[in-house]
């Protein structure tokens, strides 16, 4: 069960293209999806292992197509994009990470944080008062609601991206850019920005245990983030070696295959005792 979100995925054969027919229908079916409770998130849990425990989870949104299963995000989340449905669906995420972080309090389970990805669209001005709303009618504590942002989302408007940014660090939220280093972001941005946290790509993780270049440039981003004061997660590792060199490095929080891949709230609830993971290390 431990692997089921990576091994629904392997059906799937990205060389496949789709047809103009059958992207036809699952647009028809996407416009649905919202309305009929078919989506889904999973949550991929985030390690601290220094402290030896789950700081946080990232939630994952996944599509129960009626016939076709577990659809993921690379093959809805554009299409919802182009067709102006990811505000709703954005929308949606926000509301149902913080009901299952209320629905895992009710039953004892304690999740430090969870971590939602905000698309570029949704990234507008009455963005901030949504979040309010939501986090108001959810009752949650904004302190466990981070939210990811690409740094093409705040990297557009810099005036109005820090306006914004600043609004949603008032509400309590923390933020994080995602995919650090793989955008076009100057540095004196992220000096400028209200930011909480980094998250190394993965692409930098693979790179860092295969060329001396790629050590130096986590090295780099790791110094840089130390030196900001944000904090530090590294996407993607699937290896004891990338663990070693990440951890070794001073990236010390963990999210990847190696842990956990995604998998579906109930799942995550036994993962989060602590030292669960101390075998895989
Ligand atoms: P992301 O935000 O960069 O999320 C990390 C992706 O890396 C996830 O793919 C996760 O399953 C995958 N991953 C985690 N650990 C490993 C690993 O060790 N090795 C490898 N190869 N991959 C790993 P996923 O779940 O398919 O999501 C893909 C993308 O879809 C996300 O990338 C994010 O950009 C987008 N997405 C997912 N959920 C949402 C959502 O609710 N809203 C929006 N706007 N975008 C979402
Ligand atoms: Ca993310
Ligand atoms: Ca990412
Ligand atoms: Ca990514």
């Amino acid at each position: 069960a431990k692997s089921a979100g990576k091994a629904a995925f392997l059906f799937y054969d990205s060389s496949m293209e789709e047809t103009g027919l059958e992207r036809l229908a699952l647009e028809n079916d996407l416009r649905k999806a919202l309305e009929n409770n078919e989506l889904v998130l999973f949550y991929q849990p985030q390690v601290d292992t220094q402290a030896g425990k789950v700081v946080g989870a990232e939630a994952l949104m996944r599509w129960r197509h009626p016939e076709q299963g577990l659809i993921p995000p690379f093959r809805f989340i554009p299409l919802a994009e182009e067709m102006g449905l990811i505000a709703a669906m954005g929308e949606w995420t926000i509301r149902e990470a913080c009901n299952q972080v209320k629905r895992f309090a009710a039953a004892g389970v304690v999740l430090p944080k969870v971590a939602v990805n905000v698309s570029a669209l949704q990234f507008t001005p009455s963005f901030s008062r949504k979040v309010r709303a939501i986090l108001e009618e959810t009752g949650v504590d904004p302190g466990v609601l981070e939210l990811e942002l690409t740094e093409g989302v705040v990297m557009g408007d810099t005036s109005t991206s820090v306006q914004a940014l600043g609004e949603l660090r008032d509400l309590g939220v923390s933020l994080s850019i995602d995919d650090f280093g793989t955008g076009y972001s100057s540095l004196s941005y992220l000096s400028r920005f209200p930011l909480d946290e980094l998250k190394i790509d993965r692409s930098f993780v693979v790179d860092a245990v295969e060329s001396e270049e790629g050590a130096s440039l986590v090295r780099a981003i790791v110094a840089m983030a130390q030196g900001l004061g944000l904090k530090l997660v590294a996407e993607g590792v699937e290896t004891l070696e990338q663990y070693d060199f990440m951890t070794a490095t001073g990236a010390t929080v963990i999210q990847g295959y190696l842990f956990s891949p995604p998998v579906p709230a109930d799942e995550l609830a036994p993962l989060l005792s602590p030292w669960h993971f101390q075998e895989q290390i």
